[in-house]
């Protein structure tokens, strides 16, 4: 059993209420953590030691600033064995996925931002001779960063390293539901030797130290990423109060599949994007969209794919699917299945719970990787995120029905286009109403580009300069030359 503890003001402390709440790891059912169930009170100490740590921090020179969080990624790489295993462990991902990807990208978070707050600089515009503008970029004071369960450690610290390069102090709050590699962050917070107040993690639910953090009035800032009806709720919160808020929200995102497309090269990708971390990626391809004239081929390529997929134990090298998160995002996506069936959709592979071996994980949360076919456009299973192992498949006709079936859905956060025809992905790419379009690959990722979504995937962009704008607060200075 892991304890884990807030990170206030420096120190490692409980909720002042003493209360825990449990975390589950999803690959056996059984709980294998405990965190502070803080209240109110707890994000108040914690919002406190963050206004007071403000100023030092901001005015702290930025090679000292970039220095610590450098300190923190070797932290992060010196320990990447454990907290992949504990990633896994709580999340139910495998412990490639952690190790591989999500790990070293929270090392790099930190990494990226220090160099970037070194490389930044304002803008400076000059009036002919009569006067120069200069634009300063100011930390805006208490950055509040809540993260969400799929990609636990990745997310928190895509928030919380551009939210202290630029000079803000923080306080996060993790996802309840996998808390642990947040608690480990803390232990490595204070052994990098951040000044107290700086970071603030505070552990608890969404109901209470989330919606604390959103309506304190001191902070200013509130970075967010998780579902769009969390990210409604902020919103109605946060307006009000002119808080500045960056929402990255839930996706529903196309895969489309032109007539002259690779697939020896594109069905890798395909497969991927579909159900890489059981689809419990935000950018997971979740709708694919075939040429007719290929459809038949490609489902004779892609379901052996599908099916020789293997779900097992997280901590094994030969799976390729883990367990989902927890017992009720299990239950969701077999309902979301259900409904497919009941809406006419034909289960072409999965479409159960599975059961794996060792015998520790009988009792873990696994269910097939499941391909659906026939389901018209405007239905339910096809407007509305799953966020599992769930892939539906249709036909097109012409490349302005497929830009038109991609588009239509409440979602636009990613899309990818295969296809050889350079000239035509350009084209589609233009009308594709989402934040990142990839042409012929899923995932790969530059910190220097935009990442956000549009329409009810978003509010905002995270990532290189837009982050560091974010962050920021802009004031122009003009200087009268005459
Ligand atoms: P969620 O909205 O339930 O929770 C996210 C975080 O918000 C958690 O820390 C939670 O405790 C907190 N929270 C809940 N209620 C709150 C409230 N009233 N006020 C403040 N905070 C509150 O989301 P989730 O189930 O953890 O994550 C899955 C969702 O996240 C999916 O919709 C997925 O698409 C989305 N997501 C989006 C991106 C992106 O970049 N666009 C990335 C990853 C996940």
């Amino acid at each position: 059993m892991i304890s884990i503890r807030n990170l206030i003001n420096g120190g490692l402390v409980d909720a002042i209420s003493g209360s825990r709440g449990e975390s589950v790891n999803p690959a056996t059912g059984l709980v294998h953590a405990d965190f502070p169930d803080s209240g109110a009170e707890d994000v108040d100490r914690a919002v406190g030691a963050a206004v007071e740590a403000f100023p030092t921090w901001r005015d702290r020179p930025v090679r000292e600033r970039a220095a610590l969080l450098r300190s923190l990624a070797d932290l992060i790489d010196a320990n990447t064995d454990r907290l992949a295993r504990l990633e896994s462990e709580d999340q139910g991902k495998t412990l490639a996925q952690a190790t591989e990807i999500e790990i070293p990208r929270a090392a790099a978070n930190f990494r990226y931002f220090a160099g970037a707050i070194e490389a930044f600089s304002g803008e400076m515009h000059q009036m002919d001779s009569q006067a120069i503008n200069y634009t300063l970029r100011r930390a805006r004071g208490v950055a509040g960063c809540i993260s969400p369960w799929n990609l636990p450690l990745y997310l928190l610290t895509w928030k919380i390293a551009p939210a202290l390069a630029t000079g803000n102090t923080v306080v996060a709050k993790p996802s309840e539901v996998t808390p642990v590699t947040a608690g480990i962050l803390g232990e490595l917070a204070v052994e990098a030797g951040f000044p107290p107040g700086v970071l603030n993690l505070v552990h608890g639910f969404g109901g209470t130290v989330g919606q604390r953090i959103v309506e304190h009035p001191d902070v200013p800032t509130i970075t967010f990423t998780g579902s769009t009806a969390t990210g409604q709720a902020i919103s109605r919160i946060a307006g009000p109060m002119f808080k500045r808020v960056s929402l990255e929200l839930g996706g529903k995102n196309p895969v489309i599949v032109c007539e002259d497309a690779d697939l020896d090269d594109a069905m890798d990708d395909i497969v991927r994007s579909a159900f890489a971390n059981q689809g419990e990626i935000c950018l997971c391809g979740s709708r694919i969209l075939v040429h007719r004239s290929r459809l038949a081929e490609f489902m004779e390529r892609f379901l052996p794919r599908v099916r020789g997929l293997r779900v097992g134990d997280p901590a094994s090298a030969e799976s390729d699917l883990g367990a989902i998160v927890s017992r009720e995002h299990l239950e969701k996506i077999e309902s979301y299945v259900q409904l497919a069936v009941e809406e006419g959709g034909k289960i072409a592979c999965g479409g159960n719970r599975t059961g794996v071996l060792p015998e520790r994980c009988r009792n873990g949360f696994f269910y097939e990787p499941t391909v659906i076919l026939g389901l018209p456009q405007d239905c339910r299973t096809n407007q509305e995120e799953i966020f599992g192992p769930v892939v539906s498949v249709q036909g097109f006709d012409t490349h302005a029905e497929a830009v038109t079936k991609a588009n239509d859905v409440p979602y636009g956060l990613a899309c990818c286009i295969y296809t050889k025809d350079l000239s035509r992905a350009h084209r589609m790419a233009a009308r594709i109403d989402a934040g990142i379009v990839w042409i012929n690959c899923w995932m790969v990722r530059d910190l220097r580009t935009p990442f956000g979504g549009w329409k009810a995937s978003g509010v905002g962009r995270e990532g290189g300069k837009d982050a560091l704008h974010f962050f920021t607060e802009s004031t122009n200075v003009c200087l009268n030359l005459e």
